[in-house]
Parts: structure tokens; C-alpha cells; sequence
């Protein structure tokens, strides 16, 4: 099949697309460009949970009321019972379902910017209009702005990352409650970065939010490879989301491996407590560069700004450090790197070798 009837079959918008980025990172690397927990489960744990994943029946489908995961999570997350709640094959897995509930050719998505791709990609994809709202350029909320764009477009969908990514900040408590309100449709709130957030969180807002949706990954925690998520909502808002869920979309080996962890819960959220606070050291350690500019991070990763971003990925990557490149995407991005947390290990190395990539 030729690449010009290829191009006839598929759609052009799609055709114009690039795929999402990921960079294969070589072993050894310090990997510290997608938010990943660096640290292992302890090796008997990790034995424990080849025990048991090798007792799934994984010749069975999943059955996807997953009502002991469910209930665990729940238990563990602290959850509200009277709240409906979905699973998802990663938040990815929601973010795609939120927005094909409200997909609807002349329907509008909104979200700020620069925010997480997938919420601009999705609209696109469902042939949504898609609005983008800009921060400021150090990266705070402009409410006003968000506010009028509200008022202007009528979105069907807002999406607030909280705190949000790139760009690490947690935005007012009080402006997200006045976006939420002003908004006429649906309000997803991401807290992909909640374990980082020192407890900052919307879920006592959804009881009382009929339209508000609050989405959670354990990705970012530890389990970035097994691929789950949540959405926690009113239940009958979660009872529409489901009818557009794919029939299958976690998988047993998903479930098994979650329902392990949550039983050792504590070693993740020791891990997420020593980013945290490796956190500070990280930021420290950039501040003491005077070409580096950093922004202030809820979440475990830190953006900075670099006399050449192109340059500093580079030589990083040379001296075996991954780290993520903005530059060239989002203006507000222009010479922008973003720097996940990892060991204090990863971070004696990265704040060694930048200034001679600078
Ligand atoms: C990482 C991330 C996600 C996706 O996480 P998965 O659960 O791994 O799909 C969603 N939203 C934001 C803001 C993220 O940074």
C-alpha cells in the first residue's frame, strides 16, 4: 500500500499528527524525563507478587465491575463510598473516555495551556473544537482570563491539572472552585500529581459537584508500567462514563498487581514521602545556577528554564541523563526542560553534570 493511498484513507487531521513521544532510554541511564518512581519494590515483594500474578487465570476475561479492587482502593484512598468511581488502563484510559462523553462536533474543550497534551489530542481525535487558554508566563493562573474564555466558548469539557503539568504549579485553590463554577459543562480535575501534592486535592468538592470529575493514577506512585487509574465522580455521572468504557479495559495481570500493592501500601507511600523530600534538595541545587530558572513544583518534578534547552538535552543525554525537552513546543515553553525527582543519587548526578551543559 503506497504512502498516497494511505493518504486517502485516513483522516488529514490525523495525518498531520505525531505520535506521543517516548525515548527509549538506554540501561543505566538516569532516566528522570516521564515522573517515574526511581525506586524498586523490595525483592521480597517483588517475589511475593510473581507468586501472585502467576495464580491469575489470565485464559479468563477481566470482569470489569473489579468490585474487591474497587473496594480496596477505596479503602486504601480514602474514597467516599457514597461516590461513584471507574476504573481505567491508565488515566490516559479516562482522559479518552471523558471526552468522548461529551464529543460532539460543535462541542468545545477547553483547557489551559501549557497543560498535558492529551487533553488538546483527545478533542482533536473526537473532531471537538479545542481552546487553549494561556498562564502567564511564570506559569500562574490568570482567572480573569480563564473566566472570560469560560463565558466566550461555553466549553462542554475544561480540563484542570492540579497541580499541573509541565509546569509543576498548584493554581488557587479559590480559582479553581470559581472555574468550576462558572463552567457549563463538565470539569475534569487531574491529579496525576496528587502524592506529591502535600495533600492538596478537589475530592471534597465532588459530592457537592454534580458536573465535576476527579481523575487519579497510581502511575506516578510506583506502578507507571502496570497502567491504572481512576475516575472518582457522582455515580450517576460515573454510570454514563462507563457505558463509553471499552469492554475490557484493565486487564487481571493489572488488577492482581494492584490488589498486591495495595496491601503493602506503606512502601509506596514511604517512596512517594523520600521524593518529596528530595524534592527541595533538587530545587536548591538549581537555584544555585545562575542561567538556570526554576519554577516552583507541587509535584515530583521540577521545570527550568536554560540559556539553550536543545544544547543542555543534549550534553545530558551525552553524559547518560534523560531528562524533557519543551523546547519548540508550547511559546511559554521556549527553552523549558522539565527534571523528574529521583534518588539522591540521580540528583547528585544530574546537578553535577548541568553546569557543564549549560
Ligand atoms: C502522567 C499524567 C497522566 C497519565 O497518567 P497515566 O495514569 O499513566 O495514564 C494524566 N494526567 C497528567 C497531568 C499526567 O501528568
Amino acid at each position: 500500500v503506497s504512502d498516497s493511498s494511505i493518504a486517502r484513507v485516513v483522516r488529514p487531521d490525523i495525518l498531520a499528527l505525531k505520535a506521543y513521544p517516548v525515548v527509549p532510554a538506554a540501561p543505566g541511564m538516569v532516566k528522570i524525563d516521564l515522573m517515574e518512581n526511581p525506586y524498586r519494590l523490595p525483592p521480597e515483594l517483588r517475589e511475593a507478587l510473581g507468586q501472585a500474578l502467576a495464580e491469575v487465570a489470565i485464559n479468563r476475561y477481566p470482569v470489569p465491575s473489579f468490585s474487591e479492587l474497587t473496594a480496596e482502593l477505596r479503602a486504601v484512598l480514602g474514597i467516599d463510598p457514597a461516590l461513584g468511581i471507574l476504573l481505567g488502563n491508565g488515566s490516559d484510559d479516562l482522559l479518552a473516555m471523558l471526552t468522548l462523553l461529551v464529543a460532539r462536533p460543535e462541542a468545545c474543550v477547553l483547557a489551559l495551556e501549557p497543560s498535558f497534551p492529551m487533553y488538546r489530542m483527545n478533542a482533536l481525535l473526537h473532531g471537538m473544537r479545542y481552546v487553549g487558554v494561556p498562564l502567564e508566563a511564570d506559569f500562574t493562573l490568570d482567572l480573569d482570563r480563564l473566566l472570560a474564555a469560560i463565558r466566550e466558548h461555553q466549553p462542554a469539557l475544561v480540563w484542570l491539572a492540579y497541580p499541573n503539568n509541565p509546569t509543576g504549579n498548584l493554581f488557587p485553590r479559590a480559582a479553581m472552585e470559581a472555574a468550576i463554577a462558572a463552567a457549563p459543562g463538565l470539569v475534569v480535575v487531574d491529579e496525576a500529581y496528587f502524592p506529591f501534592s502535600g495533600g492538596a486535592t478537589l475530592l471534597d468538592a465532588v459530592p457537592g459537584c454534580p458536573q465535576l470529575v476527579l481523575v487519579r493514577t497510581l502511575s506516578k506512585m510506583g506502578l507507571a508500567g502496570v497502567r491504572l487509574g481512576f475516575a472518582v465522580a457522582a455515580p450517576a455521572l460515573i454510570g454514563e462514563l462507563n457505558k463509553v468504557r471499552q469492554p475490557f479495559n484493565v486487564n487481571v495481570l493489572t488488577e492482581a498487581a494492584v490488589r498486591f500493592i495495595l496491601r503493602h501500601f506503606a512502601v509506596l507511600t514511604a517512596q512517594t514521602a523520600a521524593l518529596v523530600a528530595n524534592r527541595p534538595v533538587l530545587e536548591r541545587g538549581l537555584d544555585a545556577l545562575p542561567q538556570v530558572t526554576r519554577f516552583p513544583s507541587a509535584a515530583n518534578f521540577v521545570t527550568i528554564r536554560v540559556p539553550d534547552a536543545p544544547r543542555t538535552y543534549a550534553a545530558l543525554r551525552e553524559r547518560g541523563i534523560l531528562v524533557r525537552n519543551f523546547h519548540g513546543g508550547h511559546p511559554l515553553l521556549d527553552h523549558c526542560l522539565r527534571v523528574t525527582v529521583g534518588t539522591a543519587e540521580e540528583i547528585a548526578q544530574l546537578l553535577a553534570a548541568l553546569p557543564d551543559c549549560l
